[in-house]
């Protein structure tokens, strides 16, 4: 999160700005300094220019099995921040036997994006289903319904969620929208699954008029 900032730590000085800029020029070329140095313009706030700040990309996660929350900026521009994807794969882990996943970025991104198209940018989602180990997969395909035998939550490409103050129709119907991946929709237990792989849907005991999706 702050390694955008590290580089241009003391740029306001003059005595350190021209040492900084060598430096620069011998790592990236000169090409790259003229960018970066635009680029502190703007995070200085010094003076004016037309390059906009990077876009930061900020998950609000609720955890409904452990009752946990997070608060996380992963991605400024096209830049991912490894803390806080190390993080977010933590708050992600098994729910039964703790196991941590390498989560596909495209995952949090496609949240990220839902999350906007329903109105609700930074708002917090509920997550019901993270990451699943093979073994955890297995025992919930015995105990419960609706689990698949490959499912890409064993991949950590997918994600049960629910957002408040979304109708959980229209959070379907968004995803499916975005065409992003796979859609599925679990009305009973009201949540929606998506995920980064192919882009497919599926309605889990539903009636001819949720399968309709209207
Ligand atoms: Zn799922």
């Amino acid at each position: 999160m702050q390694a955008g900032s590290a580089i241009f730590r003391g740029a306001k000085s003059p005595r350190t700005e021209p040492r900084i800029v060598k430096i620069i020029q011998k790592c990236l070329g000169s090409g790259a300094v003229a960018f970066l140095l635009a680029s502190s313009c703007v995070a200085g706030g010094a003076r004016t220019s037309s390059l906009r700040p990077l876009p930061v990309y900020r998950l609000r996660l609720y955890e409904t099995h452990r009752r946990q929350h997070i608060d996380i900026v992963y991605r400024r521009g096209n830049q991912y921040i490894p803390s806080a994807l190390a993080k977010l794969d933590y708050f992600l882990r098994d729910h039964l036997n703790g196991d941590v996943p390498g989560y596909n970025p495209g995952v949090f991104n496609l949240l990220v994006r839902l999350a906007a198209a329903v109105g609700k940018p930074n708002g917090e989602i509920d997550v019901i289903c993270g990451y699943r180990s093979p073994a955890t997969n297995h025992y919930l395909r015995v105990h419960s319904a609706g689990v698949a035998l490959h499912s890409l939550h064993m991949k950590a490409e997918a994600i049960d969620i629910r957002i408040p103050g979304v109708n959980t129709d229209s959070l379907r119907e968004t995803a499916l929208a975005l065409h992003r991946g796979g859609v599925g929709y679990y009305p009973h237990s009201n949540f929606v699954h998506v995920d980064v792989g192919g882009v497919r849907q599926w309605c889990f005991e539903c009636t001819a008029r949720q399968v309709a999706g209207n």
